[in-house]
């Protein structure tokens, strides 16, 4: 049996897989089955009111899990496949266990090939929030995940992630259209086919301020080299998250790579990427908030 049939079999029977996507790997399951859902909230040790993405094959099959409109349509048609989740009114079908008991759902159509295999071969929507546990740095290779969940979870090696951040979520269940995370897809992006774009009224849940966070302290700065001269003036190693260039597929497995070099602090710089900088800041920002927590 190859490797597909492998992990829709596992599905079907509540199970959980590791999939690919261009984002971040993510921990699936089927999104019509509670048991399944609760399987990955209990490995990722999420708690319970954190709502998880659906993912699906195509906008068509999403249509049957939210209250379409036409912005709905137009941000499908324009970024799907792709690095963007919509929420919009939940479908009477959607489980609470999957919306975290909210009246909306998030959707998205992930662009990856090995993704969009799976979805299509399983015939279904697959919940899938990222494949590590909660609060840790999001895993972009096989090899992440399978250091989090062990050789019993069948990961699909679909490569590198080729976007290494998370989706841009825009909520549409409210009156204007607002940027609940930015993400892969650039804000100035989704604007010239949305319109401006609102802030969250609420912070969505699973947003916190601590995320996505090394084990090792991170300092966030707009000035590297004097902060690393001051650090090490008073004794402390260092270790610098590079930055340029492929700054944000690069980004968590940089963190990881330094997280285990044992420095005292790691340094990183502001991006100033056009495309990418406020997903890569809100993470570095996040990464910051919650790092140097020891267990
Ligand atoms: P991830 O951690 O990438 O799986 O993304 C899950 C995040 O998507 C959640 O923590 C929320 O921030 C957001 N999300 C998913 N569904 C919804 C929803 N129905 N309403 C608001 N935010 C949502
Ligand atoms: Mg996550």
């Amino acid at each position: 049996m190859d490797h597909i049939a492998q992990a829709v079999q596992i599905l079907r029977a509540g199970g959980l897989v590791g999939m690919p996507t261009e984002t971040v790997y993510g921990l699936a399951a089927d999104a019509c089955s509670p048991l399944a859902v609760r399987r990955i909230f209990a490995a990722k040790g999420r708690p319970a009111d954190h709502p998880v993405i659906v993912h699906l094959d195509s906008a068509a099959s999403a249509q049957a899990w939210g209250r379409w409109s036409a912005a709905a349509q137009a941000l499908a048609e324009a970024f799907w496949p792709g690095p963007l989740t919509m929420v919009l009114p939940r479908a009477g079908h959607v489980l609470d266990e999957v919306t975290g008991g909210l009246p909306t759902v998030g959707l998205r159509v992930p662009a990856h090939p090995v993704a969009h295999q799976l979805l299509a071969a399983f015939g279904g929507g697959l919940a899938a929030p990222s494949a590590n546990p909660f609060g840790t740095v999001s895993p972009t290779s096989a090899a992440h995940v399978r250091a989090a969940f062990g050789a019993d979870l069948k990961v699909l090696d679909g490569g590198p992630c080729a976007v290494g951040l998370e989706s841009s979520i825009v909520d549409l269940s409210g009156p204007t259209p607002a940027l609940l995370r930015p993400g892969g897809v650039p804000r100035r992006a989704l604007e010239a086919i949305v319109g401006p774009l609102g802030q969250a009224a609420t912070p969505a849940p699973g947003t916190l301020k601590a995320h996505y966070a090394p084990r090792t302290s991170l300092l966030l700065t707009d000035d590297v080299v004097g902060e690393v001269a001051r650090l090490e003036a008073v004794g402390r190693s260092v270790a610098v998250l590079p930055a340029g260039p492929g700054h944000a597929q690069r980004l968590y497995a940089e963190l990881r790579r330094l997280d285990e070099l044992g420095v005292d602090l790691l340094v990183a710089e502001r991006s100033d990427d056009l495309d990418m900088r406020e997903a890569i800041n809100d993470r570095l920002r996040r990464a910051a908030t919650g790092s140097g927590v020891t267990e």
